[in-house]
């Protein structure tokens, strides 16, 4: 094993972080970034933690936590510090920590860069309106910002609810970007930003930037989405008299066609990549392809002779992987390329390391033995278990047009039927409480009879008009697995329908 360089390891420590919000599934771009920070922070003697954005209560999802950190783990990005491990600098948790956003809100406002706002929903639509009727952005007006004292306190003393903002002065915000160079954002662009909501529990801007500085982050290594908040971050900064980290903002992930990655063209849940059996060693180098960190040509192992120098191990980035050689043009998450990938790492496995996979996968005693309640009531030999159960085993299932195409309906109107209950099952809980109302609701609402609607559904997932029981088959099946299938579904039929038009 060879060492990292001598400049970077005589480096001073870095302290690095991922700070997801648990609002789904955990997402292929938090393994990205989690990836790049955590090479960044191994490289340098540094610490990487981990801590989960949770303030926003409207996309809360509970289990969400948990599935970060087993999908982490399933790919080997161990955490320094975190929630669940602790560490010096916690809770690691941003709603185990609303007082202290509350105390640094305070600071702002007694040293004059924050303010009291006690504008109404009403009011403000009512300012949104006429910007909106007079062509101008929509902009808060800072009609709070002018408050004396007196009235502010007259009003608190009232009880008037209010939220905070931070003051956003006339001029312009630069700051570097280790990849990119300077950025400057001109502040006309910058609303006065809410700090702290009526409810008491901060924004992310306020969350994110009290935490980064108590937690001592000294790179702050996130997706270029949010370079328009770090401008935001950077006048909290000063307003608070404090150093800011380095900032290293990282190319989007795309779709082959080169628009942002999303989950209508790839499936972007790690949970799918790992209940499908992408094997962790795959998914992460796939990862580590992306951007091109690793120094070219690469005079590093070739897993069964593959041509390109593309397959690596986690540890190997760990010795080769260079932050700084991060390519900006977006990285292209292409499926296809990471099945190849997935395919090189499976013929290199052991014929007891492949069984042992399965095993732990798409065969595990955990999963088989969800599926066996399912059926045992409906065969006469044992023999008969695949008969019944193939499409919870296979990764892919075409219906043709006589099983999916419901009598009385036209292709037509069930594909668009079909795309209402996937919209439907994206925003539902995984559990039979939740998706049978939730369908149900659906069908009401459009006129598609309950026996419709689920056969449509019965005819997506499994192929066929019969099946053991449907819904316990898409619980058993997964959330990400069962919306996975469904997109390729549609995806399938639009190009068949395509296909079929008449050419003019
Ligand atoms: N909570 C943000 C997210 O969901 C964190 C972004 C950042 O790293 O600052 O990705």
């Amino acid at each position: 094993m060879s060492t990292v360089t001598a400049a970077t390891a005589s480096a001073a420590p870095v302290r690095v972080r991922i700070a997801p919000s648990p609002t789904g599934d955990p997402h292929v771009g938090t393994a990205y970034i989690g990836l790049i920070n955590f090479l960044y922070a191994r490289q340098r003697g540094g610490q990487f933690i981990l801590r989960i954005e949770d303030t926003d209560r409207t996309r809360f999802v509970p289990t969400s936590e948990q599935m970060i950190f087993d999908a982490l783990r399933w790919l080997g990005l161990t955490w320094d510090e975190g929630p669940d491990c602790g560490g010096p600098f916690g809770p690691y948790r941003q709603s185990e920590r609303t007082e202290i956003y509350r105390e640094h809100a305070q600071m702002l406002i007694d040293n004059g860069t924050a303010y009291r706002c006690f504008c109404t929903a009403e009011e403000l639509e009512a300012v949104r309106k006429q910007q909106t009727a007079a062509k101008l952005p929509p902009r808060y007006p800072g009609t709070c910002r002018h408050l004396s004292a007196a009235q502010s306190a007259e009003n608190l003393a009232a009880g008037k609810p209010f939220v905070v903002r931070m003051v956003v002065p006339a001029g312009s915000t630069t700051f570097r970007d280790e990849l990119r160079g300077d950025i400057t954002f001109e502040h006309s662009n910058v609303d006065d930003q809410v700090l702290l909501k009526s409810d008491g529990f901060p924004t992310y801007h306020l969350a994110n930037v009290v935490d980064d500085h108590l937690m001592q982050i000294t790179d702050v290594i996130r997706a270029e989405e949010w370079i328009s908040s770090t401008p935001k971050h950077v006048l909290l900064y000063q307003s608070f008299g404090w150093q800011a980290p380095r900032f290293w903002h990282m190319p989007l992930l795309r779709n082959i066609d080169k628009s942002k990655i999303s989950k209508r063209k790839n499936p972007v849940s790690l949970v799918y990549y790992r209940d499908s059996g992408f094997l962790p060693q795959a998914v992460i180098n796939f990862l580590g392809l992306m951007g091109g960190g690793m120094p070219s040509p690469t005079p590093i192992e070739i897993v069964n002779g593959a041509k390109e120098n593309e397959v690596f191990s986690l540890q190997q980035m760990i010795e080769r992987f260079e932050v700084p050689n991060i390519r900006l043009g977006g990285p292209v998450f292409d499926l296809t390329k990471l099945r190849w990938l997935n395919s090189e790492y499976i013929r290199a496995l052991s014929p007891e390391q492949f069984y042992a996979a399965l095993r732990e996968t798409v065969l595990s005693d955990r999963y088989l033995s969800q599926i066996a309640p399912l059926i045992q009531s409906r065969v006469d030999t044992l023999g008969q278990f695949g008969d019944l159960t193939s499409f919870l085993l296979r990764d892919d299932v075409m219906p043709p047009a006589e099983v999916w195409v419901p009598k009385k309906r036209t292709p037509e109107e069930t594909l668009l039927f079909a795309a209402e209950q996937l919209a439907v099952l994206e925003a539902t809980d995984w559990t039979l409480e939740a998706l049978e109302p939730a369908l149900k609701q659906l069908g009401e609402s459009r006129a598609w009879s309950v026996k419709e609607n689920f056969m449509l559904l019965r005819a997506i997932l499994t192929g066929s008009t019969m099946s053991p029981p449907l819904l316990e088959s898409m619980v058993v099946f997964g959330k990400a697995r069962t919306l996975d299938r469904m997109r390729r579904f549609l995806e399938t039929q639009k190009k068949l329908a395509a296909q079929n038009q008449p050419k003019k």
